[in-house]
Parts: structure tokens; C-alpha cells; sequence
């Protein structure tokens, strides 16, 4: 990532709304701005493999459940963030992953320019690559702060996406077991 770039084209855009880039609290804010970016934008120099422990699932064949995680992204259209919390669920096919693996999956995707739909599908579809399992569900519940600070305004609504594949998308009792357990 090219952070003096950034920094210069921050500056630039300060001037550009009108605002005072010479006074004290703006002066270092395109410094900050671009480390900000870093952090914001670091799902684009990782890729899934880089994050998944797979580990053999030996005989367990039921239904894994991780909810309510935390995610912060940034609307493509826009460039104002949107966050919320995903669900995912899956039926190991022999292969299960280490716990702490599905948030950092999420964040690879979510700390990118994105919108919620292809945030979904692309954890599902990652999951699916990587260890194969018999039906995967993805859950996102997100707010976005294009809707609330701009546009219709809306401070209340709750944007859900989801993706099933497998048995959750095949068996209604999958599905329903997979919402029962996110507290749906
Ligand atoms: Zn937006």
C-alpha cells in the first residue's frame, strides 16, 4: 500500500471540502488517515490459506456454530463503513478448522472495499474450499452508516444476507437447527 500517496491525496481532499489543513488538529490527520487505511484495507494482502488450520474432525459429524462475530468493513460505493456481526455454521465432512480461524477468514474479506452479499458468499465459498463440509451457513446482520448518516437516513434498519450451501440450503431441519442455535 502506498501510504505517502495516501497522505498526499488526504491533504488534497481536505482542502477539497473546504477544510483548514493548517490548523492543529487537522495537521497530522492525513498521517493518520493512511495508517488508518493500512488497517482498514489489510484483507487485500491475504489470502484464506494464509489464515486456515484444518484439523481432522475424527468422528464428529454435528452441526459447529460460531456466532455473533464482530466485523467492521467499508461500503464500496461510498467508502463509509458498514458493520455488524456474522454467524457461520457448518457440518464437518472429516475436516473441522480451529476456532480462532473463521473470525480471521472474515476479517480478510471484511477489511477490503466491499458490500455485505459478497462478504457472505465469499466466507461460504471459502469454507466450502477448504475443508469440504457437508453444508455451510453464513448469517450477516450488519448496519450500514451509508443508510444512517446519508441517504434515507434510517438509524434503525438492520441489513441481513445470507448464504447456505449443502444440507443447510438441502434439509429445512439443518436449517432451522443452524437458526436455532445463532438465537434466531
Ligand atoms: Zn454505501
Amino acid at each position: 500500500m502506498d501510504l505517502k500517496k495516501i497522505e498526499e491525496l488526504t491533504k488534497e481532499w481536505l482542502v477539497a471540502i473546504g477544510a483548514n489543513v493548517n490548523r492543529e488538529g487537522l495537521e497530522e490527520t492525513p498521517n493518520r488517515h493512511a495508517a488508518a487505511c493500512e488497517h482498514l484495507f489489510s484483507g487485500y494482502t491475504k489470502e484464506p490459506k494464509d489464515v486456515f488450520k484444518v484439523f481432522d474432525a475424527e468422528k464428529f459429524d454435528e452441526m459447529i456454530v460460531i456466532r455473533d462475530i464482530e466485523f467492521y468493513s467499508t461500503c464500496e460505493h461510498h467508502l463509509i463503513p458498514f458493520f455488524g456481526k456474522v454467524h457461520v455454521g457448518y457440518i464437518p465432512n472429516g475436516k473441522i478448522l480451529g476456532a480462532s480461524k473463521i473470525p480471521r477468514l472474515i476479517d480478510i474479506f471484511a477489511r477490503r472495499l466491499q458490500n455485505q452479499e459478497r462478504i457472505t458468499s465469499q466466507v461460504a465459498n471459502a469454507l466450502n474450499e477448504m475443508i469440504n463440509p457437508k453444508g455451510v451457513g453464513v448469517i450477516i446482520e450488519a448496519k450500514h452508516l451509508c443508510m444512517m448518516a446519508r441517504g434515507v437516513e434510517k438509524q434503525n434498519a438492520t441489513f441481513t444476507t445470507s448464504a447456505l450451501t449443502g444440507l443447510f440450503k438441502k434439509n429445512s431441519n439443518t436449517r432451522m437447527e443452524f437458526m436455532r442455535l445463532i438465537g434466531k
